[in-house]
């Protein structure tokens, strides 16, 4: 990092922002590719912000008297019928050709959540008959033993999916790392070509993105129209944001994007019909930033300390739920909305791929 940026964020780690705040600008910042890989760990940041997770603390934007209620979209409950239906695809394929899809998992380090992600996939891979792998590999792992680990399922061929848990430690070259996977394995659809043709007219990319993939399978079986309306995604990261900004618009949708420099975001998204927010800022969305009657698509999955939980912490989305609750249609809940969903639409890309290298219909 330059000098000049360096002295800057001295500047406003010193005099501008508390901790909390700072940690979400550098992240911001990062994740916009505008700072590059600056180390976390020798900033030694004071603990003088305890931040407040709840949106109780803007009362005026609750309207008296206004009974609406959204439409809570029960993800588990439309993952629970999807993954059954994947169950009968698989012992059909058991059946007649004696073999079951395959998923194996890269997982580098001992982040927490990855942890987390990684035992819920392996959980469902398990319940509808998935043969699940996993590869762990220490945090200090160079380039070449994940890419190792990606080339040796290339091989495999009882492997038809493979997923590298993000973010990887910032040391390793994910870039390097994703081009290393087997296009017609990529489960993920990080691939720049499963990208690329993501975003292309009149080209399909082999897999698309779970999350923004599940997100849209909210919507349709939900009854929503896509096609026409007015949706503006919260986020442009390649895993979220952008993707499901490129499938709102194969939808039909007009699609407005907001980021973290986005200027007056709420007059933005008061004026759409879908919001769909991949943030990661506890309590963005607020009531007033809702258009009446709008469909609100909760990605957001921050862990806020709660000692009341058995882990310490608890899932928020970026949304004030108990705000725009009244003000929107449909609403996602965090967590039991998008995250079920996602891992469902891995377990249907898994099977997907499985069919499509079997030969199987
Ligand atoms: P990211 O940090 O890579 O990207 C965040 C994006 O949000 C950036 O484009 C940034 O510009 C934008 N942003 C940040 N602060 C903003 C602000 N104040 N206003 C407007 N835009 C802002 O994160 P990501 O990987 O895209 O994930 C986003 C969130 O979704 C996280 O909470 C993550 O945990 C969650 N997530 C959930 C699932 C799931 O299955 N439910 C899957 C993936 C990610």
């Amino acid at each position: 990092m330059s000098f000049v940026a360096l002295t800057w964020m001295n500047c406003i780690r010193r005099h501008l922002l508390p901790k909390a705040r700072f940690l979400h600008t550098l992240q911001v910042l990062q994740s916009e590719q505008i700072l590059m890989s600056p180390s976390l760990a020798s900033l030694d940041l004071p603990d003088i912000w305890t931040p407040n997770y709840s949106c109780q603390s803007s009362p005026a934007i609750l309207k008296s008297g206004n009974e609406q209620t959204a439409m809570v979209l029960d993800g588990k409950l439309m993952s629970t019928e999807i993954r059954s239906k994947i169950a009968d695809q698989v012992r059909q394929m058991k059946k007649c050709l004696g073999k079951v899809p395959g998923l194996a998992v890269i997982l580098v380090g001992q982040r927490k959540d990855s942890l987390t992600y990684v035992r819920n996939k392996i959980i469902a891979c398990e319940e509808v008959g998935i043969k699940s792998l996993v590869t762990e590999l220490p945090t200090d792992c160079a380039d070449a033993d994940v890419q190792n680990a990606v080339m040796r399922f290339n091989k495999d061929p009882s492997v038809h999916g493979i997923l590298v848990q993000l973010p990887l430690p910032q040391h390793l070259d994910e870039e390097k790392i994703l081009d290393a996977l087997c296009l017609e394995k990529d489960v993920d659809g990080f691939h720049p070509l499963n990208m690329g043709n993501l975003a292309l007219r009149g080209r399909e990319p082999l897999f698309t993105p779970c999350t923004p993939k599940a997100c849209i399978e909210l919507l349709i079986r939900s009854g929503v129209k896509i096609m026409g309306k007015k949706a503006v995604v919260i986020g442009r990261s390649n895993i979220v944001g952008l993707p499901t900004s490129l499938l709102l618009q194969r939808h039909h949708a007009t699609v407005t994007i907001i980021h973290a420099f986005t200027e007056n975001p709420e007059q933005i998204t008061s004026k759409a019909d879908i919001v769909v927010s991949a943030a990661g800022v506890p309590n963005l969305v607020r009531g007033n930033w809702i258009k009446s009657g709008a469909t609100v698509i909760d990605v957001g999955t921050s862990p806020v300390e709660d000692l009341s939980c058995e882990e310490g912490y608890r899932l928020v989305g970026d949304v004030c739920y108990e705000e725009v609750v009244k003000v929107a249609s449909v609403i996602t809940p965090v967590p039991g909305g998008v995250g079920p969903m996602t891992v469902t639409m891995l377990l249907v890309n898994t099977l997907d791929s499985a069919k499509r290298m079997l030969n199987f219909t």
